[in-house]
């Protein structure tokens, strides 16, 4: 099969091809896995955080991709509940133990043995590839393939970011940075919670437009200062400087989610900014988001259908992946980036 492969960490700013198309036997599935044909595969920043090394692959050569859509091919010994045919997801959490206290209390994305797809386990970008039965979700007959790649982790990580503010309906949310899953969420609060206003912060005008296409009541620069302060606040960008920033607005009581698997370093100093009265003080929180459980990725493929969400796709063949790729490394983002595999 056809398989773009990582062979070791790199740097994309230094080598903009870390990728190289591979051709590889299909991938056998255990007993209680199915293989699956792959015809979508979502890009994620989290890729580029493998290949950089901030949260690198535990072996190598790796095939990324944790937003992966396709149909059951074969079925291990064990499987009872897809059949061939089935049209399915993947998201980035794997497996699990399921017997340590956090799989035991619904929290298994916390688990000590989380393995992620496309990082500790071979993903997406590729024309086959195999996955527990157990962690493949039916995908909603609305989506097309395509579409329904970026909610498998933009959109469900999104989800739980979402739910980890602890929002209600009436009060103001803001969203730091505008990408694949921030263009997802503002679709969930607009529905879910008409009342509650959306604020924006982003670097360019074309996104600020973006943001207000889709139902922001606000949007700007990081920089700039809203109308209203915020009750909470989810940050999507790869950096520090902006949750500096966005703190400044937070109401007392005031939430912060960070939705980012790892920062990248280079604006660390920004930290020094803050300052503890204005920021932190009066029972303001960080709280940082990580990973998805199942639960996470199987709600909001429902709430996802239901509302309905509109992914709005940039597609790349699979040969193409280096380009996505480089383009999120640019920030040259407007909704989500999914390969096309066939
Ligand atoms: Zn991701
Ligand atoms: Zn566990």
């Amino acid at each position: 099969m056809r398989a773009m492969i990582l062979k070791q960490i790199d740097r994309l700013d230094r080598n903009k091809t870390p990728l190289i198309l591979d051709d590889i036997p299909e991938p056998l599935p255990r007993e209680d896995e199915v293989l699956v044909k792959v015809s979508a595969c979502g890009v994620c920043h989290t890729d580029l955080d493998e290949i950089e090394g901030r949260t690198p692959p535990s072996k190598f050569p790796m095939i990324l991709g944790h937003q992966v859509v396709g149909r059951v091919e074969k079925r291990g010994r064990a499987v009872s509940r897809l059949k061939v045919g089935d049209r399915v997801g993947i998201a980035w959490i794997h497996s699990a133990c399921g017997r340590c206290k956090f799989c035991r209390s619904g929290n298994e994305n916390l688990c000590e043995k989380f393995e992620a797809t496309g990082r500790d386990a071979p993903g997406g970008y590729a024309q086959y590839t195999t996955v527990s039965e157990g962690f493949a979700y039916p995908i909603p007959e609305i989506f097309s393939d395509l579409q329904a790649a970026p909610l498998l982790c933009a959109g469900a990580v999104g989800y739980r970011s979402l739910r980890l503010t602890g929002i209600e309906n009436g009060r103001n949310m803001g969203l730091v940075g505008f990408g694949a899953s921030a263009h997802l969420v503002i679709q969930m609060v607009r529905h879910e919670y008409p009342d509650s206003r959306v604020f924006v912060f982003v670097r360019t005008r074309e996104e600020r437009e973006f943001a207000k296409k889709l139902g922001a009541f606000w949007a700007g620069g990081v920089e700039d200062d809203p109308p209203e302060k915020l009750n909470y606040a989810i940050d999507t960008t790869p950096v520090w400087g902006p949750i500096v920033e966005v703190l400044k607005n937070l109401d007392r009581g005031g939430r912060l989610v960070i939705n980012a698997i790892r920062k990248e370093g280079g604006d660390q100093e920004a930290l020094l900014k803050l300052d503890y009265s204005r920021d932190l003080w009066m029972e303001r929180e960080i709280k940082s988001v990580a990973n998805v459980t199942r639960r996470d990725v199987a709600e909001f493929l429902q709430v996802a259908a239901e509302i309905p969400i509109q992914p709005e796709i940039q597609e790349f063949s699979l040969e193409e992946a280096n380009q996505a790729l480089v383009e999120i490394k640019e920030r040259k983002i407007r909704g989500a980036k999914v390969l096309r595999v066939d």
